[in-house]
């Protein structure tokens, strides 16, 4: 093994980009940390520190700790924070079980466990927070993504089963399940997955593959993709350096596309550019947000304020309804204004477990089928 020990982030990165997983693991070069990054780092940090503190004191929970936390960061972090103060102030910890905060947890090749930072191991994770209770062994990880992901896509997920292995290696035979819970703080909205302990070989086969192809690349290309949004490796990167610069010559783009070739070029610089526009657009709102707006010829870049009007509650469209109804509009033409739409029926079945009657109630609808010029998963 020339490349152990592995993390679950260490395998998902070769599998973005080979070349900034080069980068980062084989030349050791450090990564410009993405501020959605570090910010995610330091909501951990808050949690961590606050768990500890209140565990020690055998407390379930105690907002004045942490408020008293919160009050220690700088004033910039203080804001950042304040998304997730409220799914913060909701986590309980269970009375009568020792958790694990933050446990660095390391197994060596033959899945045995073994110091997180020893030589012989082989992988390694840090579980932000763990308990047992009987037979079962409750995983939770903090997320501070922007949106949580549909249910299906929590199913095939392998972050949640390479916990699941990580701390089946160390739990006794009794421990037959583990429950992986994924906390989107900033939505308050919890993820769950069980796994058996009977699927864990599945688990490390899927480690064992995966780490094997690292260990037999000779080439680590670029791949681009919707993670170079994140990537710390931007100014390094051969894909993207390139076409900065024939983005910014008129010369590289053509009067009309005449070959195959030239278009998927002209491809490849679209996909590069909506990248390089998002990436943009972060660290314009991060500098707008703390120096105000920039005018160019005219126009200012800025927060601009759009009002907008919602009817949520039951009781706001049943006031709309009865408002309409005085102004003398039909009953039947009302129901056009309370449009629903695929996702919104879709996550209604889900949380009603109507999952496998989706289609039946979709057919329900009239189908549209339109075109759209964009980017999609072959
Ligand atoms: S920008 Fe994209 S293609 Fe370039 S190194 Fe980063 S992840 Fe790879």
């Amino acid at each position: 093994m020339q490349y152990a020990p592995y993390s679950y982030s260490k395998i998902v990165l070769f599998n973005k980009c080979p070349y900034a997983w080069k980068l980062k693991y084989i030349d050791q070069i450090e990564e410009e940390k993405h501020p959605a990054l570090k910010l995610g780092s330091i909501v951990h940090e808050v949690i961590a520190e606050y768990l500890k503190q209140i565990r020690d004191r055998g407390e379930q929970s105690n907002h004045v700790i942490l408020e008293q936390l919160i009050k220690q960061q700088p004033a910039s972090v203080k804001e950042d924070l304040a998304p997730f103060i409220p799914a913060i102030r909701d986590i309980i910890l269970p009375p009568g079980v020792k958790a694990g905060i933050e446990l660095q947890l390391g197994v060596d090749q033959n899945f045995k466990p073994c110091e997180y930072s020893s030589e012989s191991a082989f992988l390694r994770g840090k579980i932000d927070y763990t308990y047992r209770v009987e037979d079962t062994i409750v995983i939770i990880d903090w997320k501070t993504n922007q949106f949580p992901p549909p249910q299906e896509v929590i199913e095939d997920d392998w972050q949640t089963r390479f916990y699941a292995l990580l701390t089946g290696c160390f739990a006794p035979a009794e421990v037959t399940k583990f429950v992986i819970e994924l906390n989107y703080l900033r939505h308050r909205k919890i993820r769950k997955l069980e796994i058996g302990r009977d699927e864990l070989n599945r688990i490390k086969e899927w480690i064992i593959k995966n780490v094997e192809a690292i260990e037999n690349e000779k080439n680590f290309e670029p791949s681009p993709g919707d993670w170079c949004e994140l990537c710390g490796y931007h100014r390094l990167c051969p894909v993207v350096k390139p076409v900065l610069q024939s983005a910014t010559s008129e010369l590289a783009i053509p009067e009309k596309i005449a070959t195959k070739e030239q278009a998927t070029k002209l491809a490849g610089m679209l996909k590069v550019l909506d990248q390089v526009r998002d990436r943009l657009q972060r660290l314009l709102k991060e500098w707008i947000s703390e120096h105000g707006g920039i005018n160019i010829k005219g126009e200012v870049l800025d927060f601009h304020q759009v009002e907008t009007f919602k009817w949520e509650t039951p009781e706001q469209k049943s006031n709309l309804a009865k408002k309409l109804l005085e102004n003398g509009v039909n009953q039947e033409e009302i129901w056009d204004i309370f449009s629903v739409n695929k996702t919104s029926v879709c996550s209604f079945a889900r949380k009603h477990g109507l999952k496998d009657k989706i289609e039946e109630i979709l057919s329900t609808g009239q189908r549209h089928v339109y075109e759209r010029f964009c980017f999609k998963k072959s």
